[in-house]
């Protein structure tokens, strides 16, 4: 299976996408994940994103791009991936399209989680209080900005699969497990 997950901060990608995980047997490709290791880790790449993360703005595509160029040529992602987080712009689908195509390989689909934007505040909240504030974007006036930068920059990018015939729209409002069993079944079908 070969799947992007998408939806607005908050929406419960993270948490849909581990499940894939163990359901299909894949890895999960979170360009979230690498940045903060990368971050972590004190590399360049990690310094040239940590203040964009913090103010929750996009970094570059061509940098998110060669993450995941080179994540997709490991081994674990030959019999599929779960891409969380990316692409966020119509230019990474496009590059997404343009690396999947050259090895001849194709997305089975797109799950974009619906979620209310009022629940999203409350759900980014539990989360920040959760992790004892450890991600630095997990807070109310950054979480506006990535809101933004999602309808602006991300939300285009439903119409750009919806065209492609790889859109799978889930009512993400339900409970873990609702959603999730809405996802199988969109999938399997
Ligand atoms: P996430 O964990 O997916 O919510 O991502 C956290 C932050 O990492 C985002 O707010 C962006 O600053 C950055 N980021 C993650 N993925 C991407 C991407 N595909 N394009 C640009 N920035 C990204």
């Amino acid at each position: 299976m070969r799947i992007i997950i998408m939806g607005p901060p908050g929406a419960g990608k993270g948490t849909q996408a581990q499940i894939l995980v163990e359901r299909y047997a894949i890895p999960q490709l979170s360009t979230g994940d690498i940045l903060r290791a990368a971050i972590e880790a004190r590399t360049p790449m990690g310094l040239q994103a940590r203040e964009i993360m913090a103010r929750g703005d996009l970094v570059p595509d061509e940098v998110v791009c060669g993450i995941v160029a080179e994540r997709l040529d490991d081994a674990d992602a030959g019999n599929g991936f779960v891409l969380d987080g990316f692409p966020r712009t119509i230019a990474q689908a496009r590059a997404l399209d343009e690396m999947m195509a050259e090895k001849g390989i194709a997305l089975d689909g797109v799950v974009a989680l619906e979620v209310e934007p009022e629940a999203l505040i409350e759900r980014i909240k539990t989360r920040a209080v959760e992790n004892g504030g450890a991600r630095s974007d997990d807070n109310v006036e950054v979480l506006r900005n990535r809101l933004e930068v999602y309808h602006e920059l991300t939300k285009p990018l439903l119409d750009y699969y919806k065209r492609q015939g790889n859109l799978i729209s889930v009512d993400g409002m339900g409970s873990v497990d609702e959603v999730s069993a809405a996802i199988a079944k969109a999938l399997e079908k």
